[in-house]
């Protein structure tokens, strides 16, 4: 029986056949435990009618787990080797696609569930990415350094609490699906990993979305300022920030990890009121 990919007999084998080595520069550690493949692609709950993007799919750990699933699939790996053997791996699944190419630049609006053992050094960029079309996603299921997971749900009053805990927090439900030990990859990295499962709200306005993510950002470029400094720069003064901190009822004085969730979102909604009425 042949072994699956996610073992390191098919990992070795496979980049030897292709003359390839683990690049750094591209995030290549390889996951070499099928168990956790598998656990990874059920939290996923495919359905045939589904649109799944796999984001670097490498040799195809995950990938053979979405392909046997009747959803629609895009591979999507920015190396050109892993393409060609997912191209051959893959040539009798006529509802998968792979695409060569760079996540960065990839159009994300054709889809409702992304997937990916992310590559770590594009991390931050990806889980931004993914927020800003969280609009039109039911699910994102992503592997990630186990560092990068507190950032994404700290609570109000945590050291981690920013901009990309507020968001996910807005955006869906985020639950972890499991840790994953550095030894269940090849090479083996420096840290642990975790994947990470967001449900989507169904809900999200996408102007809304925009506006609340520069908002958020925004009013996080100087966090030891207070708010209505932060505030004073993005609105054209500090008498204009006074105004809509008098109406939001909110205390000018505190710093931005000290305010919630509901005060980024009552702000944005009282932004956009001001621009629809001139
Ligand atoms: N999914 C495979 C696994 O679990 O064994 C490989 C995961 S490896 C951590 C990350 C993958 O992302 C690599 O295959 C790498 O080539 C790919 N990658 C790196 N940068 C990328 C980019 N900008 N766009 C698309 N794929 C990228």
């Amino acid at each position: 029986m042949s072994k699956a990919i996610a073992s390191k007999e098919f990992v070795v084998k496979k980049m030897v056949e292709l003359g390839a080595h683990p690049l750094k520069k591209w995030g290549q550690n390889f996951l070499i435990d099928e168990t956790v493949s598998k656990d990874i692609v059920f939290a996923l709950k495919i359905e045939p009618k589904n649109r799944v993007l796999e984001i670097g799919p490498g040799l195809g750990a995950l990938s053979e787990h979405l392909a046997a699933s009747d959803a629609t699939i895009t591979l999507l790996d920015i190396d050109p080797l892993f393409c060609d053997h997912l191209k051959k791996t893959f040539s009798s699944s006529p509802k998968l696609e792979v695409v060569q190419g760079d996540v960065m630049k990839f159009d994300l609006n054709p889809y409702d569930k992304i997937i990916g053992n992310l590559p770590y050094y594009l991390t931050t960029p990806i889980l931004e990415k993914v927020l800003d079309h969280a609009s039109h996603l039911s699910t994102f299921i992503g592997m990630v350094q186990k560092e990068v997971f507190p950032r994404v749900i700290a609570k109000l009053g945590d050291e981690e609490y920013g901009p990309l805990s507020i968001l996910y927090s807005y955006v869906g439900q985020v639950s972890l699906v499991r840790k994953v030990s550095k030894v269940n990859f090849l090479p083996m990295p420096h840290v642990d990993s975790l994947v990470f499962k967001v449900d989507f709200r169904k809900d999200i306005n996408p102007v809304f979305l925009k506006k609340l993510t520069s908002v958020t950002k925004n009013l996080f470029l100087l966090r030891r300022k207070t708010i209505l400094n932060n505030l004073g720069g993005l609105v054209g003064g500090k008498e204009k920030a006074q105004v809509l901190m008098d109406k939001l009822k909110a205390e000018p004085q505190k710093r931005p990890e000290e305010l919630p969730l509901s005060f980024y979102v009552s702000l944005t909604e009282l932004l956009l009121l001001e621009k629809a009425l001139g």
